[in-house]
């Protein structure tokens, strides 16, 4: 079957294809077409490779440098729409960026092989005019499900309604009471309806949604950053620009930090399109991850809401893309192929010839400077939606509420607390730390219990009775004495959120407490069942993480705790102050989106700090500007380039040694424009029996740091210490530790 998109074929490729595989090797490989085969770029083809068979898309017609007798011929061609030659290129233009080869790219695009196979019907079931010879409760029951379905069943489906087995199911079948048919493996996907006029937008948004939506009429490349403050209803615009795109006859991308994922997400694009979205994360199953990849290959789906990796699906008429929650760090992949989903779906927006919007209420900084640069444009939303006022926000300086050192939370928090609930409102209380306590000590030796594998103290975790490493995942029992010196009187020292919530219970014995961070939400869907518990009212004070920081919609919390925000404030990197002006401000977005205003008291020892400052006086704007002027004075993005090459070994030194040797080779090779600044061991040195170091490149202009990395990473990747560390290199690294 031909695809919808499939053009003229390439005459170039009778003979010869270049074929690039889902692999780590260099580049392409030529093979040979078979008579009769009719490829054209795009195409996914199955070939030898050694002594295996792989699956890999035709990259071009092959050279004629090699005799014939040398090459192998393509063995097959998939059943699939070719890849677009947009992706291709998006492919190749990640891999020139982030220096990896193009097959290591690939492979995150190939990621469901399965759904090269187009899927193969399936036996279903629907009611005859028959009526069995002898009926009984259970198939009666099958008859019922039946007739109340419209489209055939398949056994299973039917089994799971009638709670009855599949022999109840053929034996109806073979009595003529159900007769059997052929069915499409997958029921359809769900179409976005166009028409649906349940959502009214203010004024604010309207001319927002407008803007977005002239720039979808474009269609040409643009990228345009709406910025609202928390409850705006940046939501509800972007559906608009969705919207236009569906009209036009396109498909369209949302995607979101992983965690922003939720029901409450698709819930509302669900009250604005009449259907679910079509969603792309790591819980998909797979066959539903098959179904899902297929579709959006097919044109079927219109609509994709995903994780980052969700770019690297090959949509076949791609016409918007919207990141939203731009800022947020989760956007950057620090495995594999290394990196940053936001800025490479401006890239693909851009090889692809579409709009794209980035959405935040508090933009990145490398944002807010491509807009003053006028590369990007903005639309901004300085009211909440539904006449909702922002909260106000005080610092409480806790060297004067001078609480003991086992006490968190300050005397006017603790009296905010008693009277919002008094009110029969919600409290949320912030803490990004996980966990009882930080830190256990013996109170009679200061015997303090270390990761052996990580520089790093290990995390008390009450509830299981464990220690628990952060860093490694490493875990062990809870010692009942000091290994030291024998004492039971271990101590545990600072909070997480475990502990917060042990206290609060305490204090408040009245109200019901809940606790959302990483330990309480590992079970799937216990996310969302959190969720709805915080807005059926079934809790009255949360207890969370930065978990509960992304974009959830709490209407009846009006005030919130920021327990600690001097975690934030002495952190080594250089993003620390940008993430935690962030943070404060999504957390504090939470609160008085009902009808009642809400109110934000800030723990701190350092109330006079510059950025808590120009927080409190002048909000996310003024902090901005004042952190981009630091910035620039400091030579740190996004006024620089920066690249970091990491290693790690089991050795103390080697990771060093080896970062030594490559410094040496970017000496050779000469590396005018670029600094680089180390070796010197990582901030944590040590970390899961690693011994980690890294090497900083920093440049004015991105193009020398580029020249340098394309000469420089296929040197030292010829090192012979490069086999004996694990390395990587981080273009654009958003931590430089
Ligand atoms: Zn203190
Ligand atoms: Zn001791
Ligand atoms: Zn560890």
């Amino acid at each position: 079957m031909d695809s919808p998109n499939s053009t003229a074929a390439d005459t170039r490729l009778t003979t010869r294809a270049s074929i690039l595989l889902p692999l780590p090797l260099a580049g392409t490989y030529d093979y040979l077409v078979p008579d009769g085969m009719i490829l054209q770029a795009g195409d996914y083809v199955v070939v030898p490779l050694g002594t295996r068979e792989r699956i890999g898309v035709v990259w071009g017609p092959g050279g004629d440098a090699l005799p014939a007798a040398r090459l192998k011929a393509i063995r097959d061609k998939c059943d699939a729409p070719p890849m677009p030659a947009d992706l291709r290129a998006f492919i190749d233009w990640v891999a020139g960026y982030t220096i990896q080869p193009p097959g290591a790219v690939l492979r995150m695009a190939m990621r469901v092989p399965a759904a090269l196979t187009p899927p193969t019907p399936v036996t279903a079931y629907r009611a005859s005019h028959n009526l069995p010879a002898r009926m009984t409760a259970a198939r009666q029951r099958v008859l019922d499900v039946v007739q109340a379905t419209e489209a055939p069943l398949t056994a299973a489906e039917i089994a799971r309604k009638a709670q009855v087995s599949n022999a109840v199911i053929r034996g109806l079948a073979d009595s003529g009471a159900l007769s059997r048919v052929t069915r499409p493996r997958h029921a359809p996907v769900p179409q976005p309806a166009l028409d649906t006029e349940t959502v009214t937008l203010s004024p604010d948004q309207q001319s927002a949604a407008a803007s977005l939506r002239a720039s979808v009429a474009e269609a040409a490349f643009s990228v345009t950053l709406l910025e609202g403050v928390t409850g705006s209803g940046k939501t509800e615009v972007y559906f608009d620009a969705i919207a236009e795109t569906l009209r036009r006859g396109q498909q369209a991308l949302i995607l979101l930090p992983e965690i922003a994922l939720t029901v409450q997400f698709l819930s509302r694009f669900e009250a604005r399109f009449g259907c679910q979205p079509a969603a792309w994360h790591s819980e998909l199953s797979p066959p539903r991850r098959q179904h899902i990849w297929r579709a959006v290959a097919e044109g079927e789906v219109r609509v994709l809401v995903g994780a980052r990796s969700a770019l690297f699906l090959p949509f076949a008429e791609l016409g918007l893309i919207v990141v939203d929650e731009e800022h947020d760090p989760a956007f950057k992949q620090e495995e594999g192929v290394i990196y940053q989903a936001r800025d490479m779906a401006v890239v693909r927006a851009s090889l692809g010839e579409f709009p794209i919007v980035l959405a935040s209420a508090t933009p990145s900084l490398e944002t807010r400077v491509n807009v003053e640069s006028g590369r990007y444009r903005t639309i901004s939303l300085s009211r909440r939606h539904g006449g909702a006022q922002l909260p106000t926000i005080e610092a409480v300086d806790m060297r004067a509420a001078a609480l003991p050192a086992d006490r968190w939370l300050s005397p006017r928090l603790v009296t905010a607390m008693r009277d919002s609930l008094a009110r029969g409102e919600q409290v949320l209380l912030f803490l990004n730390r996980r966990g009882y306590a930080p830190v256990l000590l013996c109170h009679a030796c200061g015997w303090v219990p270390k990761c052996q594998r990580c520089d790093a103290h290990y995390t008390l975790h009450r509830t299981r009775q464990v220690l628990l490493c952060h860093h490694c995942g490493g875990e062990r029992p809870l010692p009942p004495s000091c290994a030291e010196c024998a004492s039971g009187d271990l101590l545990p020292l600072g909070a997480g959120t475990e502990r917060i919530e042990a206290d609060i219970t305490a204090l408040f014995p009245e109200h019901t407490v809940l606790r959302v961070d990483r330990d309480s939400t590992r079970r799937r869907g216990a996310l969302d069942a959190h969720l709805s518990a915080v807005r059926d009212g079934r809790a009255d004070i949360l207890v969370g993480t930065q978990m509960l920081a992304k974009g959830h919609h709490f209407p009846a919390v009006t005030l919130v705790g920021i327990l600690d925000a001097d975690q934030g404030l002495f952190a080594a990197d250089f993003r620390a102050s940008e993430r935690l002006a962030q943070t404060i401000y999504q957390v504090a977005g939470r609160c008085g989106r009902g009808t009642q205003p809400g109110r934000v008291l800030i723990q701190t020892h350092q109330p006079q700090h510059p950025v808590l400052h120009a927080l409190l006086q002048g909000g996310y704007g003024v902090f901005a500007q004042q952190l981009l002027k630091e910035r620039e004075a400091a030579g740190w993005p996004p006024f620089t380039h920066l690249a970091l090459l990491r290693a790690e070994a089991p050795g103390a030194q080697e990771a060093l040694w080896f970062l030594g040797e490559t410094l040496s080779l970017a000496a050779e090779l000469g590396h005018a424009g670029v600094t680089l600044l180390g070796p010197v061991p990582a901030p944590m040195p040590k970390r899961a029996g690693r011994f980690r170091a890294q090497l900083l490149l920093q440049a004015d202009r991105r193009a020398p740091l580029h020249a340098l990395l394309r000469s420089w990473l296929p040197a030292v990747a010829q090192l012979p210490a490069a086999r004996k560390v694990r390395w990587s290199l981080d273009v654009d690294p958003i931590d430089t530790y």
